[in-house]
This record gives structure tokens, sequence and C-alpha cells, in this order.
């Protein structure tokens, strides 16, 4: 689950990683209170208006700017509130802000240069551990620092037995060229963040930029935190986070019916049970000429329930040309399925895109019948090769 970087900043901030200020709002005069009120605490004079969606490069679409002014604040809130904000990472659809974040200024002139750093946590799946991933070139242009620079991007391990030790800390203070006051400030900034991210059961805190002030305090100035699904039903105050607006519309309804569902972008819609046969047939689909719409696990006990909801969700795809439900009847039974398929088929009615039904394993055979005796626009194969050849027919 993905969250905003005005809640990923409330958990960092939980944890005692110093944060960029700021306050939420959602109409344009609360923005302005928002300002006032973070004058008063924190004793900023200038904001910068954030706009508050699922998705970063933000900065670059016109979604983050500096306001001087109180009324730069409203103006900036009417404008970014309500708009379709396109950025490399939302698609060319963009994304609708709901939101924006008032935040203090923290890029004010003293001393000594700012500097933004790149830093994130997340795990290392190849070597069971955690890793910290940090740079001296930090901010907007990340990206192309990790395509054309590799090098300049550093690693640091940690063992989640044994948790981040304090000479790591201090290698990335060090490595990151700081001196005097601040290496002390990113030691303590680097270990609340791993605190925090272990604490969260996170996949990933992406902090960019992590910012040091002219003053020498080190700050997260924009978070980008990813939560672990399987983890959340021990964190209800991180669960209640969850901003449905933001999730795909299809992803929702099938959570709600405990579907395993990703949407992509193809033609030929599937239903399986079992994510390795999904696997498998999203594979059947390329090579008969089609391109998965979906993945679709319904999971072990398939039913007529989960056959309609999943059904339902594929339907919906306005691209799906063709449905391919690959069952195999281990612990359920295949009579059932095409049971299944068939009353969802007539509750749903109007269908228009041809459904294959490859039902293999228990009761196979009156699986078979059931469908072929149904009289709908169902077309029921027993073995692979014949539903890839039934793909194959309808989409050449
Ligand atoms: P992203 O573009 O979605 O990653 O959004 P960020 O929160 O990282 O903000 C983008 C950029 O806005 C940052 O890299 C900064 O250069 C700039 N920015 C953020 N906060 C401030 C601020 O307080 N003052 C100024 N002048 N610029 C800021
Ligand atoms: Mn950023």
């Amino acid at each position: 689950m993905n969250i905003h970087e005005y809640q990923g900043k409330q958990i960092l901030k939980s944890y005692g990683v110093s944060i960029q200020e700021g306050i939420v709002a959602d109409t344009p005069e609360l923005a302005v209170e928002a300002a006032s009120l973070l004058s008063v605490q924190t004793g900023t004079s200038w904001w910068v208006v954030k706009a508050q969606i699922h998705a970063g490069g933000r900065g670059k679409g016109g979604g983050v700017k500096l306001a001087k002014k109180l009324e730069d604040v409203r103006a900036i809130a009417t404008s970014i509130l309500g708009m379709n904000l396109v950025t490399h990472q939302t698609g060319a659809e963009g994304k609708l802000v709901r939101k924006v974040l008032i935040a203090q200024d923290v890029y004010y002139p003293g001393e000594s240069e700012t500097k933004e750093f790149y830093m994130s946590v997340l795990l290392n799946r190849d070597t069971g551990r955690n890793i910290i991933m940090y740079s001296t070139e930090g901010g907007v242009d990340i990206e192309y620092v990790a395509e054309h620079t590799p090098e300049l991007i550093y690693k640091e391990e940690v063992d989640p037995s044994v948790g981040l030790q304090a000479f790591q800390a201090r290698k990335i203070a060090y490595n990151l060229g700081l001196e005097g006051k601040a290496v002390k400030e990113m030691v303590g900034f680097v270990s609340a963040l791993y605190k925090a991210y272990e604490g969260c059961d996170a996949s990933m805190f992406e902090i960019n930029p992590v910012l040091k002030t002219s003053d020498n305090k080190i700050l997260a100035v924009d978070a980008k935190v990813n939560l672990d699904d399987n983890a959340l039903f021990r964190h209800s105050d991180l669960a209640a986070m969850r901003d449905e607006n933001e999730e795909d519309p299809a992803e929702l309804e099938a959570g709600k019916s405990n579907l395993n569902f990703v949407k992509l972008d193809g033609n030929v819609g599937c239903m399986v049970n079992g994510a390795g046969l999904a696997m498998a047939t999203m594979d059947i689909i390329k090579l008969a000429g089609g391109e998965p719409a979906n993945f679709l696990d319904v999971g072990g006990g398939a039913n007529a329930k989960t056959v309609e909801a999943g059904l339902k969700i594929i339907l919906n795809d306005v691209n799906v040309k063709a449905v391919l439900i690959n069952v195999f009847g281990g612990i359920v039974r295949c009579d059932r399925v095409a049971q299944g398929v068939v009353e969802a088929y007539e509750k749903i009615g109007e269908i228009n895109v041809p459904i294959i039904v490859r039902l293999q394993g228990t009761n196979a055979e009156g699986g078979k019948k059931i469908i072929d005796e149904s009289g709908l626009k169902v077309y029921s194969a027993i073995t692979l090769k014949e539903a890839s050849d039934l793909v194959h027919k309808i989409m050449n």
C-alpha cells in the first residue's frame, strides 16, 4: 500500500526523523490558514505548496510551487487543487489532485550552501537484508543519475537481525561529504529513518531530497513510503492511511472479494486458480497472439461467487475482447466451477465477448458438459492446446 507524502512525513516525525514541517489542506482557504499557522509554529515566512498524489515527479510536473506571500499560497493552492497532474510516474492520464501540503520553505539562505541528497531504505530480496541506498546527487534528477552515473549511488546493507550499526550511519554521513554538526545530524537522521522503516513493516522508504539546510540541519523534504500489505493487520493506524481515491478501482474491487488482481494493458482477460497457473496462462495468451488484460488468481476456493466477482471485474475493462478461464480442479470440482460460470454469466447478462473455459482435474468432463449445454457464448476446452487454439482463433 502506498501513502501520501504528508502521511509519510507524519510517520517519520513520530520516529524522530526531522522533516520539512507542513499542514495538509483541501481548499484554498484552508491552505491559507495552514500557511499562517505554520508561520506561527516554525517562524517561516515563505511556503511551498505541494500536490498530494501517489506519484513522484511532482516538482517537474508543476505540482510543487514556492509561495512568498499568503495571497500566493491561495493562488497556487487554487490552481493545484483539482488539477490533473501529469508526471513521468502517473502516465499520460495524470492524477487528480485532491489535497495540497503547505510546507515551510527550508531552502533559505544562510551560513553554508543547501545540499540535496537521496536516501532510501528497502528490502534486498536477493540477500534477505535491508539496504540503504544514498547519493550526494539527490533531487529531481535522481533517475538520470541512476541511469548515467550509477557509481554515484552508494549502498549499505543492514543485517536485519542486528540492525543498523552506528559505524554504518557514520560511514553514510562521511560518504555524503558532511562535516562537523551535519555529521551528527545525519547519523541521527539515518538511524531514525531505519527505525521507521522497520517499525512500520515497510517495503520502502524513499526520501528525495534529504536536505542539508544552510544552518546544517538534515531534513526529509519528501517521503515516498510503501507499506507491506501483508503486515497491515498489525498496524491499524497505518492501514487507516489508505486513500482509495489513489488506487485502481478494479484492483480495489478485487481486494474486497479477496481476489489477487493486477490490471494490465492487454485484450484477453483471464481468470485462474493459483498464481503459478495464472502466470502460465498469461504466457499461453501471449503465444496465441493475444495480450493479457490482467492477472487474476481466484485462489484455492473458486466458487460461483468468486467467479462472478472476477468475471464482472474483467468485463468492466473495455479493452477486453475475450476471456480465458483456466481452472484446475484439485480441491475445487470442475462441475462446480462450470456451474459458477453459467450462473455468473446469466446474472451479469449482456456479455458481448466470447468466454473460453478450460477445466481440468476433478469432474472435468462434467464441467465441460455443463458449459457445452448452457447455450451461452461460452466455449469449453479440456487441454491447454485447445484453449490456446480457441484464443488464437478469436484474436486473429
Ligand atoms: P517530487 O518532485 O514529487 O519528488 O517532489 P519533492 O517533494 O521532492 O519536491 C520537488 C522539488 O521541489 C525539490 O527537489 C526541491 O527542489 C523543491 N522544493 C521542495 N521543498 C522546497 C522548499 O521548501 N523550498 C524551495 N525553494 N524548494 C523546495
Ligand atoms: Mn521528491
